[in-house]
């Protein structure tokens, strides 16, 4: 069904899968594809394995299975790590953007091995006409373009300043093709840099065709250069949705895309669910700040450092909400992973919430955090010690895990400060 349904677009399909950043990703393409006025289906309730997209295709299909005007229409599916494999072979992609590949909860899809080798499979399916889209600055990621005959488009950060010396877990280590230990000329976080092998030579391409320098991070934006469209200007922050921005950059160019949109979608993509979305309650700005495994938390992380080191920063507010369903991962001892320390001198109030809230206060007690105004796994408690411990005009960093957004967000919803998930998306 989805074939059939697909069949029917006459702009192809173009995939987005990565750990992290692939829902921010596709958002970034899809305004950028708007201000193209390039016709579009996209997956967008945040559905990314088959069942999303074949939803999202029987949505825009009539009673007798028609797509209206799917002549000139483009498929835009982010797809889950897993799905991939299904997917590249029913849709047949024009190109697949990959963001990176991190571990992910313990208990979700086992070791970041298996998830290459779906990727691996994934493409041994695709047609060879595809173009990858990949992220230089992960070696897991660039070894794709190893044996794929097609057409390859990179994309990278030129951002020594956000080099780190820390940055948490590696997730890639070691080289697939030696076994020689990856060694780095900057690192952003975790294997994430100016990679290479002294075993077999292997590295970092050069220059990747899409490249982000002199990035400036604000609470609310950055700014970067992009070579061929200037100085541009997105609003949502953080090194990682530079990185996000750059590989949508890259996609488009493959779709042909020309610079002016692509410079308009930038500025006008707006926040997903929960990633860095807003929400105003009782004159407190809430930004909230969803983390789904240790590389994501590390980023949210590096990103608060550097906002607490700009100029007229004042000590950071910050709630860190821990839950461990099913979708958070039941194993949360991936949070002792995560480099909590270096914040700690950057803090202001701190709040810890979510159905594991004391081993999170545990954890960020070892961090040497100020010790919590609340431990509360209710999220309305949560969120009434939040508004007891700040004044109108502050800001407050949420930091939830999938569902501890969700019950926080409803609690939210509850209060009238914003829409269900569903009207909201
Ligand atoms: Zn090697």
């Amino acid at each position: 069904m989805v074939a059939r349904l697909a069949g029917q677009l006459g702009g192809g399909c173009v995939l987005v899968t990565g750990t992290n950043g692939k829902t921010t990703t596709s958002r970034v393409l899809a305004s950028i594809l708007r201000e193209a006025r390039q016709p579009l289906l996209h997956n967008r309730e945040g559905s990314n394995l088959m069942r999303g997209i074949a939803s999202a295709l029987l949505s825009a299909a009539g009673p007798s299975g028609r797509i209206a005007g799917s002549e000139r229409m483009l498929g835009l599916f982010e797809t889950d790590e897993a799905t991939l494999p299904a997917a590249a072979r029913t849709l047949a992609p024009r190109a697949i953007a990959f963001t990176n590949l991190f571990r992910d909860q313990l208990d979700r899809y086992g070791e970041v091995d298996s998830v290459f080798e779906f990727w691996r499979r994934a493409l041994a399916g695709t047609p060879a006409s595809a173009t990858l889209v990949l992220n230089a600055d992960d070696p897991s990621v660039a070894e794709l373009a190893e044996g794929w005959s097609g057409p390859v488009e990179w994309f990278g950060l030129d951002a020594p300043e956000f080099a780190t010396t820390s940055g948490g877990a590696f997730d890639a280590r070691w080289c697939r093709e030696c076994g020689g230990t990856f060694e780095y000329d900057l690192r952003y976080f975790a294997h994430v840099g100016y990679w290479r092998c002294p075993g077999c030579g292997r590295a970092r391409v050069e220059r990747p065709a899409v490249v982000a320098r002199q990035i400036t991070l604000s609470v609310e934006s950055s700014m970067f250069v992009v070579d061929g469209l200037g100085a541009v200007t997105m609003p949502l922050t953080g090194l990682y949705n530079v990185s996000n921005a750059l590989a949508a950059i890259a996609m488009a160019r493959v779709l042909g895309i020309e610079d002016g949109p692509i410079v308009r979608g930038l500025a006008g993509v707006e926040a997903a669910f929960g990633r860095q979305e807003t929400v105003v309650v009782e004159g407190r700005k809430l930004r909230l700040m969803l983390v789904k495994n240790p590389a994501g938390a590390n980023q949210v992380l590096q990103l608060l450092g550097a906002l607490a080191r700009s100029a007229d920063s004042k000590p950071l507010h910050v709630a860190v909400l821990l839950n461990d369903r099913f979708a958070d991962g039941q194993d949360v001892s991936w949070t002792w992973d995560v480099d909590f320390e270096p914040l700690a001198q950057s803090l202001g109030r701190v709040w810890v919430g979510g159905t594991r809230a004391p081993d999170m206060a545990l954890r960020l007690k070892y961090a040497h955090w100020p010790a919590a105004a609340a431990v509360e796994e209710s999220p309305a408690t949560l969120l009434d010690a939040i508004l007891r411990d700040t004044s109108a005009g502050d800001d407050v960093f949420v930091v939830p895990t999938y569902t501890a957004l969700l019950d926080f967000r409803g609690e939210l919803a509850r209060r009238g400060a914003v829409g269900e998930f569903w009207v909201h998306e």
